[in-house]
Protein backbone atom coordinates (compact mmCIF):
# COMPACT_ATOMS: atom_id res chain seq x y z
CA UNK A 1 0.00 0.00 0.00
CA UNK A 2 1.39 3.92 -0.74
CA UNK A 3 1.42 5.17 1.89
CA UNK A 4 -0.30 8.88 2.70
CA UNK A 5 1.53 12.26 1.87
CA UNK A 6 3.16 12.95 5.50
CA UNK A 7 1.04 16.17 6.95
CA UNK A 8 2.40 19.24 8.64
CA UNK A 9 0.85 18.51 11.45
CA UNK A 10 -0.61 15.26 12.80
CA UNK A 11 -2.67 16.52 15.64
CA UNK A 12 -5.28 18.34 13.07
CA UNK A 13 -7.83 15.31 12.31
CA UNK A 14 -10.55 14.38 11.86
CA UNK A 15 -11.70 16.56 8.38
CA UNK A 16 -15.44 18.07 8.37
CA UNK A 17 -16.52 14.30 7.44
CA UNK A 18 -14.87 12.72 10.72
CA UNK A 19 -12.06 11.37 8.57
CA UNK A 20 -8.65 10.47 9.36
CA UNK A 21 -7.36 10.04 5.47
CA UNK A 22 -9.31 6.90 4.66
CA UNK A 23 -10.14 5.84 8.07
CA UNK A 24 -13.06 7.07 10.64
CA UNK A 25 -16.15 8.99 9.71
CA UNK A 26 -19.67 7.74 10.33
CA UNK A 27 -21.05 4.77 9.24
CA UNK A 28 -24.64 4.53 10.88
CA UNK A 29 -27.97 4.09 9.65
CA UNK A 30 -30.13 7.00 8.51
CA UNK A 31 -32.11 7.09 11.85
CA UNK A 32 -29.05 7.80 14.03
CA UNK A 33 -27.62 10.56 11.53
CA UNK A 34 -29.87 13.82 13.20
CA UNK A 35 -28.50 12.69 16.55
CA UNK A 36 -24.71 12.80 15.41
CA UNK A 37 -24.93 15.57 13.89
CA UNK A 38 -27.05 16.98 17.57
CA UNK A 39 -24.11 15.27 19.58
CA UNK A 40 -21.49 17.43 16.73
CA UNK A 41 -22.79 20.86 17.01
CA UNK A 42 -22.97 20.58 21.11
CA UNK A 43 -19.57 19.50 21.48
CA UNK A 44 -18.51 21.51 19.11
CA UNK A 45 -20.09 24.80 21.33
CA UNK A 46 -18.69 22.59 24.62
CA UNK A 47 -15.09 22.39 23.98
CA UNK A 48 -14.77 25.81 23.67
CA UNK A 49 -17.35 26.87 26.57
CA UNK A 50 -15.03 28.20 29.54
CA UNK A 51 -17.78 27.17 31.91
CA UNK A 52 -17.71 23.26 30.36
CA UNK A 53 -13.72 23.47 30.99
CA UNK A 54 -13.86 24.73 34.51
CA UNK A 55 -16.46 22.28 35.32
CA UNK A 56 -14.68 19.42 33.88
CA UNK A 57 -11.59 20.34 35.71
CA UNK A 58 -13.13 21.07 38.94
CA UNK A 59 -14.76 17.62 38.99
CA UNK A 60 -10.62 16.33 36.89
CA UNK A 61 -9.01 17.95 40.05
CA UNK A 62 -11.58 17.03 43.56
CA UNK A 63 -13.57 13.86 42.46
CA UNK A 64 -11.07 11.71 39.85
CA UNK A 65 -7.38 13.29 41.43
CA UNK A 66 -5.88 14.50 38.22
CA UNK A 67 -3.42 15.86 37.85
CA UNK A 68 -2.15 11.94 38.06
CA UNK A 69 1.74 11.89 38.82
CA UNK A 70 4.76 11.05 36.55
CA UNK A 71 6.51 8.78 38.30
CA UNK A 72 10.27 7.69 37.80
CA UNK A 73 10.32 4.44 38.25
CA UNK A 74 14.05 3.50 39.71
CA UNK A 75 13.26 -0.13 40.48
CA UNK A 76 12.17 -1.06 36.78
CA UNK A 77 14.82 1.23 35.68
CA UNK A 78 17.50 -0.34 38.05
CA UNK A 79 16.69 -3.45 36.86
CA UNK A 80 16.84 -3.07 33.32
CA UNK A 81 19.87 -1.11 33.07
CA UNK A 82 19.20 1.28 30.17
CA UNK A 83 17.06 4.45 29.66
CA UNK A 84 14.81 5.65 32.46
CA UNK A 85 11.45 4.42 32.80
CA UNK A 86 8.90 6.75 33.95
CA UNK A 87 4.99 5.78 34.35
CA UNK A 88 1.90 7.89 33.77
CA UNK A 89 0.40 6.96 36.99
CA UNK A 90 -3.29 6.66 35.29
CA UNK A 91 -3.80 3.74 37.86
CA UNK A 92 -4.06 6.29 40.96
CA UNK A 93 -7.29 7.93 39.40
CA UNK A 94 -10.81 7.34 40.83
CA UNK A 95 -12.05 4.27 39.59
CA UNK A 96 -9.01 3.24 39.01
CA UNK A 97 -7.50 3.48 35.43
CA UNK A 98 -7.96 6.30 32.76
CA UNK A 99 -11.54 5.46 31.55
CA UNK A 100 -12.90 7.90 33.99
CA UNK A 101 -11.27 10.85 32.25
CA UNK A 102 -13.73 10.34 29.03
CA UNK A 103 -16.59 9.48 31.44
CA UNK A 104 -16.58 12.87 33.25
CA UNK A 105 -16.48 14.73 30.05
CA UNK A 106 -19.08 12.75 28.58
CA UNK A 107 -21.62 13.17 31.45
CA UNK A 108 -20.95 16.70 30.91
CA UNK A 109 -21.78 16.82 27.56
CA UNK A 110 -24.81 14.73 28.17
CA UNK A 111 -26.35 17.11 31.18
CA UNK A 112 -25.35 20.32 28.22
CA UNK A 113 -27.30 18.52 26.22
CA UNK A 114 -30.45 17.63 28.29
CA UNK A 115 -30.52 13.86 28.16
CA UNK A 116 -32.17 12.09 31.02
CA UNK A 117 -30.65 8.37 30.42
CA UNK A 118 -27.53 7.21 30.00
CA UNK A 119 -26.55 3.65 28.35
CA UNK A 120 -23.45 2.32 27.48
CA UNK A 121 -21.34 -0.96 26.23
CA UNK A 122 -18.92 -3.00 28.37
CA UNK A 123 -16.82 -5.55 27.53
CA UNK A 124 -14.58 -6.79 30.38
CA UNK A 125 -17.03 -4.22 32.96
CA UNK A 126 -14.57 -1.38 33.40
CA UNK A 127 -16.07 1.56 31.50
CA UNK A 128 -19.59 0.35 32.40
CA UNK A 129 -18.51 0.62 35.83
CA UNK A 130 -16.99 3.95 35.40
CA UNK A 131 -19.91 5.22 33.49
CA UNK A 132 -22.41 3.83 36.30
CA UNK A 133 -20.10 5.46 38.48
CA UNK A 134 -20.76 9.19 36.64
CA UNK A 135 -24.14 8.14 36.24
CA UNK A 136 -24.71 7.82 39.70
CA UNK A 137 -22.49 10.97 40.87
CA UNK A 138 -25.17 12.77 38.63
CA UNK A 139 -28.27 11.40 39.28
CA UNK A 140 -28.97 9.87 35.80
CA UNK A 141 -30.52 6.29 35.31
CA UNK A 142 -27.61 3.86 33.71
CA UNK A 143 -28.40 1.04 31.82
CA UNK A 144 -24.87 -0.73 30.79
CA UNK A 145 -25.21 -3.74 27.45
CA UNK A 146 -22.58 -6.53 28.54
CA UNK A 147 -22.09 -9.60 26.03
CA UNK A 148 -23.69 -12.73 28.21
CA UNK A 149 -20.36 -14.62 28.06
CA UNK A 150 -19.01 -11.07 29.61
CA UNK A 151 -21.69 -10.71 32.12
CA UNK A 152 -20.39 -14.18 33.88
CA UNK A 153 -16.54 -14.12 33.50
CA UNK A 154 -17.00 -10.44 35.17
CA UNK A 155 -19.26 -10.87 37.78
CA UNK A 156 -17.35 -8.38 40.97
CA UNK A 157 -17.90 -5.54 38.25
CA UNK A 158 -21.23 -6.64 37.14
CA UNK A 159 -21.72 -6.33 41.09
CA UNK A 160 -20.53 -3.21 41.53
CA UNK A 161 -22.44 -1.54 38.19
CA UNK A 162 -25.41 -2.92 40.19
CA UNK A 163 -24.22 -1.58 43.69
CA UNK A 164 -23.67 1.77 41.88
CA UNK A 165 -27.42 2.17 40.15
CA UNK A 166 -27.08 0.55 36.74
CA UNK A 167 -29.07 -1.32 35.33
CA UNK A 168 -26.45 -4.74 33.77
CA UNK A 169 -28.29 -6.11 30.18
CA UNK A 170 -26.75 -9.50 29.35
CA UNK A 171 -26.72 -10.01 25.46
CA UNK A 172 -26.69 -12.82 24.22
CA UNK A 173 -26.51 -12.06 20.26
CA UNK A 174 -23.61 -13.75 18.42
CA UNK A 175 -20.66 -14.56 21.04
CA UNK A 176 -21.73 -12.83 24.11
CA UNK A 177 -18.50 -9.93 23.65
CA UNK A 178 -17.94 -6.65 23.89
CA UNK A 179 -18.47 -6.38 20.20
CA UNK A 180 -22.30 -7.45 20.57
CA UNK A 181 -22.59 -5.49 23.15
CA UNK A 182 -21.60 -2.13 21.04
CA UNK A 183 -24.28 -3.10 18.30
CA UNK A 184 -27.04 -3.36 21.15
CA UNK A 185 -26.30 -0.23 22.68
CA UNK A 186 -26.81 1.55 19.32
CA UNK A 187 -29.82 -0.12 18.78
CA UNK A 188 -31.19 0.96 21.45
CA UNK A 189 -30.13 4.77 20.70
CA UNK A 190 -31.74 4.66 17.58
CA UNK A 191 -34.96 3.69 19.68
CA UNK A 192 -34.36 6.02 22.46
CA UNK A 193 -33.47 9.46 20.77
CA UNK A 194 -34.78 11.92 22.07
CA UNK A 195 -33.88 11.52 26.19
CA UNK A 196 -30.33 9.10 25.74
CA UNK A 197 -27.22 9.76 25.78
CA UNK A 198 -24.54 6.86 24.35
CA UNK A 199 -21.26 7.27 26.56
CA UNK A 200 -19.04 5.68 24.36
CA UNK A 201 -16.09 3.88 26.14
CA UNK A 202 -13.22 4.07 23.71
CA UNK A 203 -11.96 6.59 20.84
CA UNK A 204 -13.93 4.52 18.40
CA UNK A 205 -17.64 4.58 16.78
CA UNK A 206 -19.11 7.05 14.64
CA UNK A 207 -17.63 10.79 14.15
CA UNK A 208 -17.83 12.71 16.52
CA UNK A 209 -16.99 9.93 19.25
CA UNK A 210 -13.17 9.18 18.08
CA UNK A 211 -12.75 12.85 18.07
CA UNK A 212 -13.98 13.25 21.51
CA UNK A 213 -12.66 10.68 23.39
CA UNK A 214 -9.58 11.45 22.34
CA UNK A 215 -9.92 15.33 23.90
CA UNK A 216 -10.89 14.09 27.15
CA UNK A 217 -8.08 11.63 27.09
CA UNK A 218 -5.26 13.94 26.29
CA UNK A 219 -4.93 15.88 29.26
CA UNK A 220 -3.08 12.56 29.86
CA UNK A 221 -0.57 13.40 27.42
CA UNK A 222 -0.82 16.98 28.23
CA UNK A 223 -0.31 16.51 31.54
CA UNK A 224 2.67 14.08 31.01
CA UNK A 225 4.18 16.63 28.05
CA UNK A 226 4.42 19.31 31.07
CA UNK A 227 5.70 16.78 33.76
CA UNK A 228 8.94 15.13 31.98
CA UNK A 229 9.84 18.81 30.95
CA UNK A 230 9.55 20.05 34.54
CA UNK A 231 11.11 16.55 35.79
CA UNK A 232 13.94 15.79 33.52
CA UNK A 233 13.94 19.59 31.33
CA UNK A 234 13.18 17.69 28.22
CA UNK A 235 10.96 15.41 25.62
CA UNK A 236 11.17 11.88 26.13
CA UNK A 237 12.96 9.23 23.26
CA UNK A 238 9.96 7.08 23.39
CA UNK A 239 6.29 6.75 24.57
CA UNK A 240 4.46 3.75 24.94
CA UNK A 241 0.44 3.06 25.71
CA UNK A 242 -1.63 -0.40 25.56
CA UNK A 243 -4.09 -0.22 22.65
CA UNK A 244 -7.21 -1.89 22.62
CA UNK A 245 -9.89 0.56 21.43
CA UNK A 246 -6.81 2.82 21.87
CA UNK A 247 -8.34 5.43 24.16
CA UNK A 248 -5.83 5.36 26.89
CA UNK A 249 -2.84 5.97 23.93
CA UNK A 250 -4.57 8.42 21.53
CA UNK A 251 -4.97 10.33 24.91
CA UNK A 252 -0.98 10.09 25.77
CA UNK A 253 0.14 10.49 22.13
CA UNK A 254 -1.56 12.67 20.56
CA UNK A 255 -0.05 15.96 22.39
CA UNK A 256 2.82 14.42 21.40
CA UNK A 257 2.53 13.70 17.89
CA UNK A 258 4.48 17.04 16.28
CA UNK A 259 7.43 16.05 18.17
CA UNK A 260 9.18 14.27 15.61
CA UNK A 261 12.26 13.47 17.74
CA UNK A 262 10.00 11.12 20.26
CA UNK A 263 9.27 7.96 18.93
CA UNK A 264 5.79 6.68 20.08
CA UNK A 265 4.68 3.26 20.16
CA UNK A 266 1.39 1.28 20.43
CA UNK A 267 0.86 -2.28 22.19
CA UNK A 268 -1.48 -4.65 20.70
CA UNK A 269 -2.58 -7.38 22.31
CA UNK A 270 -0.52 -10.11 20.36
CA UNK A 271 -2.50 -13.02 22.60
CA UNK A 272 -1.10 -16.80 22.36
CA UNK A 273 0.71 -15.40 18.70
CA UNK A 274 -0.14 -13.64 15.37
CA UNK A 275 -0.29 -17.09 13.65
CA UNK A 276 -3.42 -18.49 14.98
CA UNK A 277 -6.41 -16.47 15.60
CA UNK A 278 -5.77 -15.98 19.34
CA UNK A 279 -4.96 -12.31 19.46
CA UNK A 280 -6.28 -8.88 19.38
CA UNK A 281 -3.75 -7.61 16.63
CA UNK A 282 -6.14 -5.75 14.67
CA UNK A 283 -3.10 -3.52 12.95
CA UNK A 284 -0.84 -6.06 12.84
CA UNK A 285 -2.93 -8.74 12.03
CA UNK A 286 -6.17 -7.04 10.37
CA UNK A 287 -7.55 -5.45 7.20
CA UNK A 288 -9.52 -2.48 6.91
CA UNK A 289 -13.40 -2.50 7.06
CA UNK A 290 -16.21 -1.43 8.79
CA UNK A 291 -17.57 -1.72 12.36
CA UNK A 292 -19.36 0.29 14.85
CA UNK A 293 -19.88 3.16 12.71
CA UNK A 294 -16.40 3.75 11.61
CA UNK A 295 -13.64 2.93 8.91
CA UNK A 296 -10.59 1.20 10.52
CA UNK A 297 -8.52 -1.89 10.95
CA UNK A 298 -10.07 -5.47 11.51
CA UNK A 299 -10.03 -8.78 12.67
CA UNK A 300 -11.72 -9.98 9.67
CA UNK A 301 -12.02 -13.73 8.50
CA UNK A 302 -11.28 -14.19 4.78
CA UNK A 303 -15.26 -13.75 3.97
CA UNK A 304 -14.71 -10.31 5.93
CA UNK A 305 -16.88 -11.69 9.19
CA UNK A 306 -15.66 -10.34 12.08
CA UNK A 307 -13.59 -12.41 14.36
CA UNK A 308 -13.88 -12.28 18.49
CA UNK A 309 -10.58 -11.59 19.59
CA UNK A 310 -8.30 -12.85 22.31
CA UNK A 311 -6.24 -11.28 25.24
CA UNK A 312 -4.87 -12.44 28.24
CA UNK A 313 -6.11 -8.82 29.37
CA UNK A 314 -10.28 -8.23 29.06
CA UNK A 315 -9.75 -4.49 28.08
CA UNK A 316 -7.72 -5.55 24.80
CA UNK A 317 -9.88 -7.69 23.64
CA UNK A 318 -11.65 -5.09 20.96
CA UNK A 319 -11.68 -6.61 17.29
CA UNK A 320 -11.20 -3.28 16.31
CA UNK A 321 -8.98 -0.13 16.95
CA UNK A 322 -10.05 3.53 17.21
CA UNK A 323 -9.87 5.11 13.28
CA UNK A 324 -7.51 7.44 14.42
CA UNK A 325 -4.71 4.99 14.99
CA UNK A 326 -5.68 3.22 11.75
CA UNK A 327 -4.34 6.57 10.20
CA UNK A 328 -1.45 6.99 12.21
CA UNK A 329 -0.28 3.63 11.93
CA UNK A 330 -0.68 3.85 7.67
CA UNK A 331 1.02 7.42 7.67
CA UNK A 332 4.09 5.65 9.86
CA UNK A 333 4.14 8.35 12.89
CA UNK A 334 3.19 5.61 15.38
CA UNK A 335 4.53 1.81 15.81
CA UNK A 336 2.37 -0.61 16.74
CA UNK A 337 3.88 -4.04 17.79
CA UNK A 338 2.43 -6.78 19.85
CA UNK A 339 3.03 -8.61 23.44
CA UNK A 340 2.22 -12.15 23.49
CA UNK A 341 -0.18 -12.98 26.68
CA UNK A 342 3.06 -14.20 28.52
CA UNK A 343 4.67 -11.57 28.12
CA UNK A 344 2.58 -9.26 29.59
CA UNK A 345 2.27 -11.73 32.59
CA UNK A 346 6.08 -11.34 33.23
CA UNK A 347 5.73 -7.52 32.73
CA UNK A 348 3.23 -7.84 35.75
CA UNK A 349 4.97 -9.99 37.74
CA UNK A 350 8.49 -8.35 38.12
CA UNK A 351 6.32 -4.10 37.96
CA UNK A 352 4.40 -5.70 41.28
CA UNK A 353 8.07 -7.30 42.10
CA UNK A 354 10.67 -4.33 41.94
CA UNK A 355 8.00 -1.46 42.09
CA UNK A 356 5.31 -2.10 44.70
CA UNK A 357 2.65 -1.53 41.77
CA UNK A 358 0.31 -4.05 40.85
CA UNK A 359 -0.09 -2.75 37.22
CA UNK A 360 -3.42 -3.49 34.64
CA UNK A 361 -2.75 -6.65 32.87
CA UNK A 362 -3.54 -4.11 29.89
CA UNK A 363 -0.93 -2.00 30.73
CA UNK A 364 1.29 -4.78 31.74
CA UNK A 365 1.70 -4.97 27.49
CA UNK A 366 2.96 -2.07 27.10
CA UNK A 367 5.42 -2.49 30.05
CA UNK A 368 6.36 -5.74 28.23
CA UNK A 369 7.68 -4.07 25.20
CA UNK A 370 9.42 -1.49 27.37
CA UNK A 371 11.54 -4.75 29.04
CA UNK A 372 12.75 -5.49 25.10
CA UNK A 373 13.79 -2.03 23.87
CA UNK A 374 15.06 -0.37 27.38
CA UNK A 375 18.15 -2.16 28.09
CA UNK A 376 19.60 -1.49 24.69
CA UNK A 377 18.70 1.86 25.57
CA UNK A 378 21.71 4.84 26.62
CA UNK A 379 21.01 5.89 30.71
CA UNK A 380 20.58 9.11 29.58
CA UNK A 381 17.78 8.16 27.35
CA UNK A 382 14.01 8.47 28.77
CA UNK A 383 10.92 6.43 27.90
CA UNK A 384 7.83 6.76 29.07
CA UNK A 385 5.01 4.03 29.90
CA UNK A 386 1.38 4.69 30.24
CA UNK A 387 0.08 2.90 33.49
CA UNK A 388 -3.90 3.10 32.15
CA UNK A 389 -4.65 1.17 35.08
CA UNK A 390 -4.37 -0.62 38.76
CA UNK A 391 -4.00 -4.29 38.77
CA UNK A 392 -6.31 -5.29 41.60
CA UNK A 393 -9.33 -6.50 39.08
CA UNK A 394 -6.74 -8.81 37.40
CA UNK A 395 -5.39 -11.27 40.32
CA UNK A 396 -8.09 -13.78 39.36
CA UNK A 397 -7.05 -14.23 36.12
CA UNK A 398 -3.02 -13.92 37.21
CA UNK A 399 -3.82 -16.82 39.37
CA UNK A 400 -5.21 -18.77 36.79
CA UNK A 401 -2.55 -18.30 34.58
CA UNK A 402 0.12 -19.24 37.04
CA UNK A 403 -1.46 -22.35 38.16
CA UNK A 404 -2.39 -21.06 41.70
CA UNK A 405 -5.30 -20.89 43.53
CA UNK A 406 -6.51 -17.49 45.91
C1 LIG B 1 -10.14 -0.38 29.10
C2 LIG B 1 -8.71 -0.36 29.43
C3 LIG B 1 -7.72 -0.32 28.43
C4 LIG B 1 -8.02 -0.41 26.97
O1 LIG B 1 -8.85 0.60 26.47
P1 LIG B 1 -8.30 1.77 25.56
O2 LIG B 1 -9.52 2.44 25.06
O3 LIG B 1 -7.49 1.16 24.48
O4 LIG B 1 -7.49 2.64 26.42
C5 LIG B 1 -6.40 -0.22 28.83
N1 LIG B 1 -6.05 -0.21 30.14
C6 LIG B 1 -6.97 -0.26 31.12
C7 LIG B 1 -6.52 -0.25 32.53
C8 LIG B 1 -8.33 -0.35 30.81
O5 LIG B 1 -9.23 -0.40 31.80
Amino acid sequence: MNKPAMPNSFRTGPDEQGMFGIFGGRFVAETLMPLILDLEEQWNKAKTDPEFKAELQNLSTHYAGRPSKLYFAEGLTKHLGGAKVYFKREDLNHTGSHKINNCLGQILLAKRMGKKRIIAETGAGQHGVASATVAARFGYPCVVYMGATDVARQSPNVFRMKLLGAEVRPVTAGHGTLKDAMNEALRDWVTNVEDTYYLIGTAAGPHPYPELVRDFQSVIGTEARAQILEQEGRLPDVIIAAVGGGSNAIGLFHPFLDDKDVRIIGIEAGGRGLDGIEHCASMNAGKPGVLHGNRTYLLQNADGQIMDGHSISAGLDYPGVGPEHSWLRDSGRVQYEPILDDEALEAFQLTTRVEGIIPALESAHAIAHAMKIVPKMDKDQIVIVNLSGRGDKDVHTVANMLGMEI
